[in-house]
Parts: structure tokens; C-alpha cells; sequence
């Protein structure tokens, strides 16, 4: 993503982790892992960066249960949907993901924004783009955060979808009082680590990522372009909103390494997420229409770059992990 925005970014970035604006207020260490998360950020990764290495807030030990709030203006989140590979289209928002997988026997559904948009975005949106929302036959959810569990009970009910998700997190939403004023979605699959969810000719991966939330689920699956097959590794949960803790920064950083693993050993050349402040995929997807004949897919960023996301968000979270082991340098 060689554009000025992201330029900017780079030299804010510089400034703030640079030799000697950095070395009063932290340990050599801190500044290491801020150094590495930047250099394998590079120009691709800026938005991660920003929000892990730049601006995480401590989070308190007892997260809150509150109402979503009311639905913003439609313009700050309306999106169209659009094809983006031969078996895989966009149903999300401006700034959310939801991706539709098809294959011979249906549709697997990845996450599902809001419960305010989900309607308009992802029924509205299969519609538009030709494809019949009653064949979604499986709807993965990567975490029960209101931005991606919001639609699944609206597929649930009137779909039959099969709603997939982590044990930890569907217990989560079982024990909300206040998140879910619009009704839960009941309990169906329960993901297993290394789980296939397969339907016809196609399959996404499942694999516990727990970090972001509890029961995180990040993913791989197979897309093509122009017939040409290409693995996705799909990120689950990215913030650091959980309660700050040593323990807690153990297992995300965990799962960061685990999941890089996973992308390496199925050759995963695409990146994607259910935030375009990750991906970018909204901007990618712009790209897409005006992309030539022989142009790689704005998408296909390569093993080596996909590699580096999971560094990005190892190292972001190495530093902020030491830096709650030193308050003195807060
Ligand atoms: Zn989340």
C-alpha cells in the first residue's frame, strides 16, 4: 500500500520510535520490539501498527457488558458489496468485513458486522450481487464482539444458517446481560481447534487464536483468481481489548505465532481480517476494478508479506506486554 496516507504514517512512526525520542521513557527492550513490529510493518501493515505499537489503552480486569449504542448515520458505514476472487465476495461496511465463501453446495459466511447493518450489508448485499442469502449454509464468526456477531442471529432465524463460533465466546454472549437487547443467537457449533467446516467444493480451516477474545477464531481457506487457487489466512481478533495482563498477552502472543505457523505450513499468499483498517480491504477492492489483465490481485501480497502481519502483531504485543511488567516507564 504505496500511498501518501501511509507514507505519513511511516514518518509519524519514525519520529515516535526513533533512537532518541524513544530512549528516555522506556527500556531497550520496549524499543526492540517497537523497532521489529515497524520494520515488518513496512509500507503494508501501517494500520496495525498504528493501532497496536501507537495506541493501545490499558484496558480495566472487568470488561463492561453494555448495550450496543444507537446505529450511526448511514453514510459512515454504508458500503457496496462487491466480487472480490472467483468464490468470495464482500458483504461488509466501510469499516467492517463480512465475506461470502461459495461453493457447489452453498455458502460459508465469514462474520457479520453489526446487528444495525447486517441486514442492509449482507442480505441487501447477496441480493445485489446475485447470490441467494437462504444458501448460507454455515456463518463462521471470528469473535462475539457486537461489530462481527451482530448478523448471526438474523441468519439463524430466518436462513437456518448454522452458526459457528468459539466455546469461550458463546459462552460469553450466553452470560451478557446487557449486549444483546435485540435477542442472542441460540448456541449451535461449538469450533474445535484445526475444526473443517466444508460444504461442497469448498472448506474453510478453523484455528483457536484465543487472545483478542477467549475464543477467537482465525482462519484458512482456499480462493481463486481467474481459476488460479490462493490460501487465504484469515486474522480473527487484532486489538488489545482485553484486560491488560501478563497472562492475557501470553496467549494472544501465542496465538500470533501459532497462526503464522499455520499460514506458512498451507503456503497462505492473502491476507484478510474483518477490519479494512487491517487489510485494507476496502481500498483493495476499489484497486480490483481497475486492475489490467496480468496485474496481480490487490490482494496477493505474497508469503513473505503475510509472514510479516503476524509479526507485527507478536512484537506490538511483546512491547506492550513488558511495558505492563514496568509501570515506571508508562
Ligand atoms: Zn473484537
Amino acid at each position: 500500500m504505496k500511498n501518501r496516507a501511509s507514507g505519513a504514517v511511516i514518518v509519524f512512526l519514525s519520529c515516535l520510535f526513533g533512537p532518541t525520542a524513544f530512549a528516555q521513557n522506556s527500556t531497550d527492550a520496549i524499543d526492540a520490539h517497537l523497532i521489529a513490529a515497524r520494520e515488518a510493518a513496512g509500507f503494508d501493515f501501517t494500520g496495525t501498527l498504528a493501532r497496536l505499537c501507537v495506541a493501545p489503552q490499558p484496558v480495566p480486569n472487568t470488561l463492561r457488558d453494555v448495550a450496543p449504542g444507537p446505529a450511526p448515520a448511514r453514510d459512515t458505514w454504508f458500503a457496496e458489496p462487491a466480487k472480490v476472487f472467483d468464490n468470495l465476495y464482500f458483504v461488509g461496511s466501510k469499516i467492517h468485513n463480512s465475506w461470502a465463501l461459495t461453493g457447489t453446495d452453498g455458502i460459508i459466511l465469514i462474520d457479520t458486522l453489526w446487528t444495525y447493518n447486517s441486514e442492509e450489508e449482507i442480505v441487501g448485499g447477496l441480493k445485489k450481487l446475485g447470490l441467494d442469502p437462504a444458501k448460507v449454509k454455515y456463518v463462521i464468526i471470528s469473535h462475539a464482539h457486537p461489530d462481527h456477531v451482530g448478523g448471526a442471529k438474523l441468519m439463524q432465524d430466518r436462513f437456518g444458517s448454522r452458526i459457528v463460533m468459539g466455546g469461550p465466546d458463546w459462552d460469553s454472549i450466553e452470560k451478557s446481560v446487557n449486549g444483546y437487547p435485540e435477542g442472542k443467537p441460540k448456541r449451535d457449533i461449538v469450533a474445535d481447534d484445526g475444526q473443517k467446516i466444508a460444504l461442497g467444493d469448498t472448506a474453510v480451516i478453523l484455528i483457536a487464536t484465543p487472545g483478542h477474545t477467549p475464543g477467537t477464531l482465525s482462519m484458512i481457506f482456499t480462493v481463486k483468481d481467474n481459476g488460479r487457487p490462493l490460501t487465504v489466512a484469515y486474522s480473527g481478533g487484532t486489538a488489545f481489548n482485553f484486560p491488560s495482563t501478563v497472562g492475557n498477552f501470553d496467549m494472544y502472543i501465542k496465538s500470533q505465532s501459532k497462526m503464522a505457523a499455520a499460514a506458512a505450513a498451507a503456503n497462505a499468499t492473502v491476507f484478510m481480517s474483518n477490519h479494512s483498517e487491517f487489510d485494507y480491504a476496502t481500498t483493495k477492492i476499489r484497486l480490483i476494478a481497475s486492475r489490467k489483465p496480468g496485474e496481480p490481485h490487490p490482494f496477493e501480497i505474497g508469503k513473505e508479506a503475510v509472514a510479516r502481519y503476524f509479526v507485527v502483531t507478536g512484537e506490538c504485543a511483546q512491547a506492550a506486554r513488558l511495558k505492563l511488567t514496568q509501570p515506571l516507564n508508562q
